[in-house]
């Protein structure tokens, strides 16, 4: 990240790509010796003897719009600063060229645009080596401009006369041809990013992070960290994808995403139909929140999910708020384990009445498995709840469990009256386990009807043993 030399040395890499190039460039014989400078307007001095001047000229510093999201430092609950929001600047400078002598003002203006429009971001390379072979008396070789996530982008900025005029008077200056460009984004950042912790005595409660302590560093890096991925992706936005032409921003609007690590609000900004897309396309687009349709990263729905067929939905989101810093509710949790289900299910696949596939030379041809599987299996009767009916009767449960000879078991389970794919749900938990069809499968059961017919569908080998 960069530091609070970041804006210098912007202006030092501009005007020293600017010089390398018109030194390149040859133009001792049509223009005569060059200078290029930063300097104020009303400082440069123009007449005959000396030299044409082409100068950068910093007349405007903004705050970022994409990189507002990132927001103030985030604080612990002591008011301790854990995280520092990086300060996003877009600077604005106005190229102009000066000279005594027909043309040689537009001659150096328009090489000097050239080499900005053929070059629209400043290289990590190129920084890297401009800043490090500055004299080290300024400083700036220690700017880090080259390390900052973003990558310094130099968009042309089209101002009208009146813009143009407004600025000259400003400068109490002579107006001179001049073209105006932003350079997005430079970012500052403090370096007292995080502070640890302070300890009094040390014991065993006071060694290391608390769950509290851990809670709010994992939040406030999770903040940042998301911060910049949506600035990131909004500032690439500003474009549109098919042409490269500046798209126009429409407004914003805040969108929410849970995660693990905190729920967060993100700054979503919507923009205008591009000239070249077709007119019957959306008026406008939101691509930060098309990027994000879930509002929830998969991560989260995944431990929702597991802890919630495990648990109570309440005892879900009680141990899910004790160890992350999140907040939780029982419908959430409740909507999310369905909505994940539902997507299991889905990939489940068709019922088939056999999953025997091949014959008898097929299986011959086979590799030689591990071992025997065996498959225990159990039902039984439970009394059923529909809605506040507590008296809806009784369903049947199967429940069983698959042991490998190598491997792990794997549980399974299912109500027969409501299951429509019993058959294929013990396929797939078999095949997962590596079951072949030359494998010997050893079902062990208590001998009820519709659990005693389920091997018959799934492999040539099955045996079934009664337990009694
Ligand atoms: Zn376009």
């Amino acid at each position: 990240m960069s530091n609070g030399l970041a804006i210098a040395a912007v202006s030092a890499v501009l005007t020293n790509l600017l010089n390398s190039w018109l030194v390149d460039q040859d133009l001792s014989g049509s223009v005569g010796s060059v200078a290029v400078s930063a300097l104020a307007p009303d400082l440069i001095e123009i007449g005959a003897g000396k030299p044409s001047q082409i100068n950068l000229f910093l007349y405007q510093v903004a705050p970022n719009q994409a990189w507002r999201n990132a927001g103030p430092p985030s604080r612990d609950a002591r008011g301790n600063r854990m995280a520092n929001a990086p300060l996003a600047l877009d600077l604005h400078y106005l190229l102009t060229a000066y000279a005594s002598q027909n043309y040689h003002a537009e001659i150096l203006l328009g090489y000097a645009m050239q080499l900005l429009h053929e070059a629209p971001s400043l290289a990590r390379d190129a920084i890297r080596e401009i800043l490090s072979a500055r004299p080290p008396n300024d400083g700036l070789a220690s700017a880090d401009l080259a390390e900052q996530v973003e990558q310094i982008k130099i968009l042309p900025q089209p101002l009208n006369t009146e813009e143009l005029s407004k600025l000259w008077s400003a400068f109490q200056s002579r107006y001179r041809p001049s073209a105006a460009y932003q350079i997005s984004v430079v970012l500052i950042e403090g370096t007292r990013a995080v502070r640890a912790p302070q300890r009094e005595a040390l014991t065993d409660a006071t060694l290391g992070l608390t769950l509290a302590e851990s809670k709010t560093l994992l939040a406030g890096v999770q903040e940042r960290m998301v911060a910049q991925q949506a600035a990131s992706y909004s500032m690439a936005q500003q474009t549109c994808p098919a042409c490269g032409a500046p798209r126009r921003c429409k407004g914003h609007h805040q969108i929410v995403v849970r995660s693990l690590f905190g729920t967060l609000r993100l700054d979503s900004p919507r923009f205008r139909r591009c000239a070249c897309q077709p007119v019957d396309s959306p008026r406008s687009s939101s691509p930060l929140a098309e990027c994000l349709p879930e509002r929830t990263t998969p991560e989260l729905r995944y431990l929702e999910a597991k802890w919630a067929v495990l648990l109570p939905f309440g005892v879900t989101v009680d141990v899910l708020e004790e160890v992350l810093p999140l907040q939780a509710r029982v419908a959430t949790v409740y909507r999310h384990t369905q909505q994940v289900a539902e997507r299991l299910e889905g990939e489940l696949g068709d019922e088939q009445p056999f999953f025997i596939e091949g014959c008898q030379r097929d299986w011959d041809a086979l590799s030689r498995p591990d071992g025997p599987l065996t498959v225990g299996i159990d039902g039984g009767y439970v009394h059923a709840r529909d809605g506040d009916n507590r008296k809806a009767g009784w369903f049947e449960q199967i429940v069983g469990k698959s042991v490998p000879t190598d491997g792990s078991a794997k549980c399974f389970g299912f109500v027969t009256s409501y299951d429509t794919k019993p058959k294929r749900r013990l396929a797939e938990l078999l095949k997962a386990q590596g079951l072949q069809m030359n494998q010997a499968i050893t079902f062990l059961s208590d001998g009820g009807d519709n659990v005693r017919d389920l091997q018959l569908y799934l492999s040539p080998l099955a045996e079934h043993l009664l337990e009694r």
